[in-house]
């Protein structure tokens, strides 16, 4: 899988090279490539906001210097992925959906947001007729200060999915979200007793159906909170 994102701060993204996304790029099972925005600014001040059309406050990204930068990006099969807090929230299902994807662009806006007109010219039928898409896409009912932090959850979230990057696939098969509503049961390791709380019973018996039984039990349980 290929992905791109554009920010105006590319240093957000340094833990990516850390821990399972950073082993997945090193075995090229993912290419990411982190795009600064301020390059395809033409102006002395690399400017790349501007006032409002209608007033209010803040300032809102330019569709020109979005446009310059995401151009060279869009080739066949791409799903654009605009980042706001209006967007369609992200959720488990979304993340398998994307998973299937070859190439993912994720624009990050800073400010009030990107110019809508960005999202709107390649949502045009003449991109669409090439595969390309475009989602506007939240990670939660929140306002962050910029998409860095949502590129980065929905990247990880993601790319675990892929084939080769989790050390055991098994772990994907049991884990919360696996199904819509689904949570894993609690977790626990040695020590069999720690601080006074002692390991439940059933996890030390050996027998496979009880603790079969015991963990639905429990994932259900949470499930109902
Ligand atoms: N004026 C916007 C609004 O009220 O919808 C909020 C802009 S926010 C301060 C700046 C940028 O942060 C957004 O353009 C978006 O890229 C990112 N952002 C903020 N919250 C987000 C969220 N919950 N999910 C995804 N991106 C978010």
């Amino acid at each position: 899988m290929k992905i791109d994102a554009v920010t105006i701060f590319p240093e957000y993204f340094a833990p990516l090279q850390l821990s399972l996304l950073g082993k997945a790029q090193e075995n090229d099972i993912i290419d990411i490539a982190i795009h600064n925005l301020r390059d395809y600014t033409e102006d002395n001040h690399h400017s790349v906001d501007d006032t409002p059309y209608g007033g209010g406050a803040g300032m809102v990204m330019k569709p020109e210097i979005w446009g310059q930068a995401l151009d060279p990006l869009m080739i066949p099969d791409t799903d654009l992925i605009i980042l706001t807090p209006a967007g369609k929230v992200f959720d488990q299902k979304m993340a398998h959906e994307l998973a299937q994807a070859s190439h993912l662009i994720f624009a990050c806006g800073r400010y009030e947001g990107i110019d809508a007109r960005v999202g709107q010219y390649y949502a045009q039928a003449s991109f669409a007729t090439q595969g390309i898409r475009v989602r506007e896409v939240s990670i939660g009912d929140y306002v962050l200060g910029g998409g860095e932090v949502a590129a980065l959850v929905m990247i990880e979230a993601i790319t675990r999915l892929l084939p080769g990057v989790l050390g055991n696939p098994e772990s994907l098969a049991e884990e919360s979200h696996v199904e819509e509503g689904f949570l894993e049961y609690p977790n626990y390791t040695k020590p069999k007793i720690w601080r006074d709380l002692e390991v439940p019973e059933v996890l030390l018996s050996g027998n496979h159906g009880a603790i079969a039984k015991w963990r639905a039990e429990q994932a259900a349980a949470r499930g109902e909170d």
